[in-house]
């Protein structure tokens, strides 16, 4: 690449809040065949609001959100947020919470007023013995509409569920449409439930969902598309998606997005609007193909 068409091809891009680090990215992008979201933050707003609140069988909805609060109080993950906000919202306060611990890409775990809870997803309670409770099958109701369930546990028993709802950003639809028109591979990668993900990739028109992925595996999921021979472009926005977004032949921070992700990525979108993604995607090719 002649320095000064990639010059003119960053400039170009910041006019547009796109902004490239390096002429190397732009390279990348001529070969490009795949491209894949991280779900949440980055296709849906990343912020999500609680929807329903439905006990087990013989214990009190108010109950359940209050062990939630306590729990989710100690937490940073963006549902926690959304569950303390319910839980105060409905005059709760959090009770104290002993040996607080979090389980990356599962949910947390703690002792409230000496009953040890457990607080996440599907696979945490079955992965730690917790009695259902019938509350799985609630589970998948709502998680085939979209939502994403958190199952809350004390004494070895789920007591009821809390699903929310993290809306699409508005962008999202029109800018995958246009990727797939563009003749690149679109695939959505979370830690959420297949479900959840399939829901949302169906309003968003993604087939490919990569679900129930550990923050630590979404790198390899990347290198194992590559080692199909993709070339992948990695859209994502936070910590979690830092090490995806080094992995890939080129990582998209998008601008709403933590510094580390802005830190680990090749190109960085100033705004939420996913529809920069394609057009980043069409002037890295427009610049090469100058050079050519
Ligand atoms: P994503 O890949 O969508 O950003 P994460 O890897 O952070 O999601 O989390 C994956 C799943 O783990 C969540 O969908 C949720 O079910 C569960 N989880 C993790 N931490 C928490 C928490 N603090 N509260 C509730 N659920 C959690
Ligand atoms: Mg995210």
């Amino acid at each position: 690449a002649t320095p000064t068409a990639v010059m003119v091809g960053t400039g170009l891009g910041a006019e547009h809040g796109i902004l490239i680090k390096g002429g190397e990215s732009l390279e990348k992008a001529y070969r490009l065949t795949t491209v894949v979201f991280d779900k949440t933050g980055t296709l849906t707003r990343g912020e999500p609001e609680v929807t329903d609140i439905e006990p087990a069988e013989g214990i009190a909805p108010e109950k359940v959100l209050s062990t939630a609060l306590s729990l989710e109080a100690l937490s940073e993950h963006p549902l926690a947020q959304a569950i303390v906000n319910r839980g105060k919202a409905g005059g709760l306060v959090p009770l104290p919470a002993e040996k607080f611990e979090a389980l990356s890409g599962l949910g947390t775990r703690a002792v409230i007023e000496g009953k040890s809870c457990l607080l996440g997803n599907l696979r945490l309670m079955i992965q730690e013995g917790m009695a259902l409770s019938g509350m799985d099958r609630q589970a998948s109701e709502r998680a085939a509409q979209g939502k994403t369930c958190v199952l809350v546990a004390e004494e070895g028993r789920v007591i009821g569920l809390i699903a929310l709802s993290d809306v699409p950003r508005e962008s999202a639809k029109a800018a995958v449409a246009e990727l797939k028109a563009a003749g690149l591979r679109v695939a959505m990668i979370t830690g959420d439930n297949v479900s959840t993900g399939q829901a949302i990739g169906r309003q968003l028109g993604i087939d490919e969902v990569l679900a129930e992925v550990l923050p630590g595996d979404k790198a390899q999921e990347i290198r194992r598309l590559q080692q199909e021979g993709q070339i992948v472009a990695m859209v994502g926005d936070g910590i979690n998606d830092a090490p995806a977004l080094t992995s890939a032949d080129i990582g998209i921070a998008i601008g709403a997005g933590t510094d580390v992700a802005i830190e680990a990525s090749d190109i960085t979108l100033m705004t939420g609007d996913l529809q920069a993604v394609p057009r980043a995607i069409r002037l890295s090719f427009e610049t090469m193909k100058v050079i050519r």
